[in-house]
């Protein structure tokens, strides 16, 4: 276990040079303070849990102080937004502190969002609010916990420094962990300004720390395109499988190792709706939940374009094809398991349609009804849940078919089935009306339901005595909260 002082950093991407990144030091925060902290991302670097209650810990993480080894870069890159071409972005609001090795020889990087003006904040203060660093606290690690690929996040520090949105507010920072902060914007920044050596340069970066496997091949720039391609269609597949709605699927929100990043007006499901905007600033739905399948295609295709210049564009289309089937595999993998099954059969996919679709037509709890599935035998478990369907005889039909199924599938107890299904099938989510409870406590100064929400979810496939209340379905006030981009 390490003191704060002990971290062993090692700045490989300020390293790469003001071509890269720009030296900019945190603003600090106004009587910083902590709101939470994740045991299991201090861990990722080695901390000593206790040190989160230190007022150092406030004061690193709050910007006050800096450990004289970090040097704080504010990245540029540039992206597609709402599918057009915006030239330059970059870190407007937060900086790479540095990157802290651990260990285990793993490096993370320490990007401290909220830290103030940049270079790049462009109309911007620099700021996030308590709200929304909650929100992105809370989502990170919820999403590790199910087993989804994504950046993590070490605390949230809250502050009384004044920061203006809608109405008036309070400044708060998350410190986000992850092993790289390189998004598709950045091969997009380079390619459109036509600094092909500054590309390669990136692209040397990315290889050796990232894929070094993909320096074995041939060609390994297009390997690494390959894998890029690879696990952001298993990531969108597990996004589908458990009903995450992303919002902002712009190509510098997307990450080049293929992990959820740069999170704002996400969504969990509570009903199934295939057609959910979760985004309020997305006037036609582009980033509409199942809008996420193509869009994490032409997100890869506008990474793709940035490539051309080292990597032939019948290679790239080549790559760019594996996507939709390895998506379709991992989707109706998790799915079957979600579903209890063990097997495969090729209705199988027809059967998860069906299912969605009834659930749809219904307004059914997405979670919740895959969870008490496997709550007890098939035959007596759709019994139990037939009542949430408006089209009775749809969903009989329905499960005349799975019970057909289920029976065929092999030969396993209750208890078997029960065991497996609840470790793939989670009780507990974050519904946005379970966030916005903890958000209205801690904007009134008390951080303890932010910090007992986050401990229910990171185990969210077990019971947990007396959380009962972190497993309904919405009241009527948390069905349809707006979420804007404004965070
Ligand atoms: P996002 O929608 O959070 O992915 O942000 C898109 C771009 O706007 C990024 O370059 C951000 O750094 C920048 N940005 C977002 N909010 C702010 C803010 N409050 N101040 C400065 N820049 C911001
Ligand atoms: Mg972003």
């Amino acid at each position: 276990m390490k003191a704060l002082d002990e971290l062993t950093f090692d700045n490989r991407f300020a390293r790469l040079g003001d071509a890269f990144s720009t030296h900019v030091l945190p603003e600090p925060l106004d009587e910083p303070r902590l709101v939470v902290a994740s045991k299991a991302a201090m861990a990722l670097l080695d901390l000593d849990p206790a040190v989160a209650e230190t007022s150092v810990f406030a004061e690193l993480f709050g910007g006050h102080k800096l450990w004289a080894e970090a040097e704080p870069r504010a990245m540029v890159y540039s992206g597609h937004q709402f599918g057009g071409y915006t030239p330059q972005l970059g870190d407007g609001r937060g900086l790479l502190l540095g990157e802290v090795y651990n260990e285990a020889g793993e490096h993370w990087d320490l990007h401290l969002k909220g830290a103030g003006m940049t270079p790049y904040s462009r109309m911007g203060d620099g700021r996030a609010v308590l709200r929304s660093s909650i929100r992105e606290f809370l989502a990170s690690e919820a999403l590790h916990a199910l087993g989804i690929p994504t950046s993590r996040a070490l605390c949230v520090i809250g502050s009384s420094t004044p920061v203006w949105r809608e109405k008036q507010e309070r400044g708060a920072m998350v410190l986000r962990l992850a092993h790289s902060h390189i998004r598709f914007g950045h091969f997009e920044y380079f390619y459109y300004t036509k600094k092909p050596e500054q590309q390669a340069e990136l692209a040397e970066h990315v290889l050796n720390l990232h894929y070094p496997e993909c320096r074995e091949q041939p060609e390994p720039y297009l390997a690494m395109f390959r894998e890029t391609v690879e696990r952001n269609a298993e990531m969108i597949a597990k996004w589908q499988a458990y009903g995450f709605c992303h919002g902002v699927m712009n190509t510098d929100n997307m990450s080049i190792l293929g992990i959820t990043f740069d999170f704002g007006p996400f969504a969990f499901l509570d009903d199934f709706d295939a057609h959910f905007i979760c985004n309020h600033s997305d006037h036609e739905g582009r980033y509409s939940f199942s809008n996420q399948v193509p869009i994490g295609q032409w997100n890869l295709s506008a990474l793709a374009q940035a490539l051309t210049p080292f990597i032939s564009v019948d290679a790239l289309k080549e790559a760019l094809g594996l996507y939709l089937p390895l998506y379709q595999a991992h989707y109706l993998d998790l799915m079957r398991r979600r579903l209890g099954l063990t097997t495969a059969e090729d209705a199988d996919q027809q059967l998860v349609e069906r299912l969605l679709k009834l659930m749809q037509n219904s307004g059914v709890d997405y979670t919740l009804f895959l969870r008490h599935l496997g709550d007890e035998p098939a035959a007596l478990a759709v019994a139990r849940l037939r009542d949430d369907f408006v089209d009775l005889a749809g969903f009989d039909a329905w499960a005349e078919q799975y019970k057909a199924r289920v029976a065929r599938d092999g030969d396993y107890t209750q208890e078997q089935r029960r065991e497996r299904m609840h470790a793939v099938n989670p009780l507990y989510i974050l519904r946005n009306y379970l966030a916005q409870n903890a958000i209205a406590a801690a904007e009134s100064g008390d951080y303890s339901e932010v910090r007992r929400l986050h401990e229910v979810l990171t185990r969210p496939f077990e019971e947990q005595a007396g959380m009962e209340q972190y497993a309904q379905r919405p009241p009527d006030w948390g069905k349809h909260l707006e979420i804007s981009c404004s965070s």
